[in-house]
């Protein structure tokens, strides 16, 4: 077996390197360098070369089995490939919510017809997908959601608004919560849909942040026709698959803070503000980032630990709460000490002077996208901790 690895690993090292150009293996410094992919990406020749060769052999998605476009690798394969590509600093080809989470959720619940058509498209980056959960008046009460998609015999009709959707103006599909049975208990009336975002009766409006920057959009659908065939599962089931994916969009998110392709805090601390001897000339920050890297590194092996124990193919469950409950106050503290390392060049607002001041602002919002921490919590108390009257 580690014989085997150990070829392999041979092997991956071999083809990175001849397969990921220098351009491919700076840290992402901006917006611009993280490629979404989708049928209106516009990308540079080297970020196209890199997500077609990644993509061609499965490795956007390396566990995801090889007839539905993934590389069909082991567990252990994938960490290799992992390790292998943070060696190189090779960026990620491919970052989609398609990966993150619809993809999980539609090799557990959807039927073959429906993996095939979509999992192989998100695997080459070719659909960009987006997610409507949340609703004017249905945010951390999600289940209070009430657009309607009503049964038309061959289609549902489709009918409200949604809130606060990441990047919909810019993405081809949605994977969207509706209401097909407006009379159950509201966990149960609910259904999980597939459908284009230039369906007719799809707009969307940007949502212009202080930054000057519109991540998001209100969502809004006026009788759109969608084919019975896109929904995902039992028609009003879709509350079990809403919950699912939330499990790996928070292990996504809470991932965050160890992504790989950028430098350490160490790293840009000492090329930031020089060395006194052989260690950093402020002290004060000195022991901040070392405290900093050691909890990082915990919680990288803790988030290795949970994955390694979480049933194949399942999924972490309720514990990605607690991993993205840490993993976002990680976060968080990493861009604060990058704003303290930067000192008054940190609040450069343009593109000449880097993104750090915007980056610094973008991550308080990870404690709310995905589930608040509260209610991340809330969810500890409950499914892991099991206390009582939680
Ligand atoms: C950057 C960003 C991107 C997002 N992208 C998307 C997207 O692509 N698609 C999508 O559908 N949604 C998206 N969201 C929405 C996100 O899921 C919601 O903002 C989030 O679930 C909270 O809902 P809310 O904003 O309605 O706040 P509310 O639910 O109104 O909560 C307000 C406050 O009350 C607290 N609170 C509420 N209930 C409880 C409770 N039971 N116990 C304790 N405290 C409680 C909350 O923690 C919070 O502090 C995004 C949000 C952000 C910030």
């Amino acid at each position: 077996m580690t014989e085997a690895l150990d070829i392999f690993r041979a092997e991956t090292r071999a083809w990175l390197e001849a397969n990921c150009t220098a351009e491919m293996r700076t840290p992402i410094a901006r917006d611009s360098d993280v490629v979404w992919g989708g049928r209106n990406a516009s990308l540079s020749e080297a970020q196209r070369q890199w997500l077609d060769a990644m993509g061609g052999r499965g490795w956007t998605v390396p566990e995801w089995p090889a007839e539905y476009g993934g590389g069909g690798l082991s567990k252990d394969k994938t960490k290799v490939l992992a390790s292998e590509m943070r060696g190189l600093g090779a960026r990620s080809p491919l970052s989609s919510f398609g990966i993150w989470m619809l993809g999980p959720a539609l090799l557990k619940y959807g039927n073959e017809a429906q993996k095939l058509e979509h999992l192989p498209r998100i695997a080459r980056g070719e659909i960009r997908w987006c997610q409507g959960y949340s609703e004017p008046g249905a945010g951390s009460d999600l289940a209070s959601l009430r657009t309607s998609a009503e049964d038309r015999g061959d289609h549902y009709l489709v009918n409200g608004q949604k809130v606060w959707t990441s990047y919909a103006d810019q993405a081809d599909w949605i994977f969207c919560l509706v209401r097909t049975d407006p009379a159950a208990p509201k966990h149960l009336g609910i259904s999980f849909l597939l459908f284009d975002m230039t369906s007719p009766g799809v707009s969307t409006s940007p949502i212009r942040l202080i930054s000057g920057a519109s991540p998001f959009c209100q969502t809004f659908f006026d009788d759109v026709r969608v084919p019975k065939e896109n929904l995902v599962g039992t028609p009003g089931k879709g509350w079990d698959i809403a919950k699912y994916l939330l499990t790996h969009e928070r292990e996504m998110i809470g991932a965050m803070d160890s992504a790989g392709g950028r430098d350490s805090l160490s790293q840009v601390a000492v090329r930031t503000l020089g060395l006194d001897g052989e260690v950093l000339s402020d002290a004060g920050l000195r022991s901040d980032i070392v405290r900093h890297e050691i909890d990082a590194w915990a919680f990288g092996l803790t988030m290795e630990r949970v994955k390694d124990e979480a049933k194949a193919g399942q999924g972490v469950g309720a514990l990605s709460s607690m991993l993205k409950y840490f993993g976002t106050e990680l976060n968080k503290q990493r861009q604060e000490l990058l704003m303290s390392i930067g000192g008054t060049d940190a609040l450069a607002w343009d593109d000449d002077g880097g993104d750090q001041a915007r980056a610094w602002l973008r991550s308080r919002a990870n404690s709310i996208e995905g589930g608040t921490s509260e209610i991340n919590l809330n969810i500890i108390a409950k499914r892991v901790l099991q206390l009582p009257g939680a």
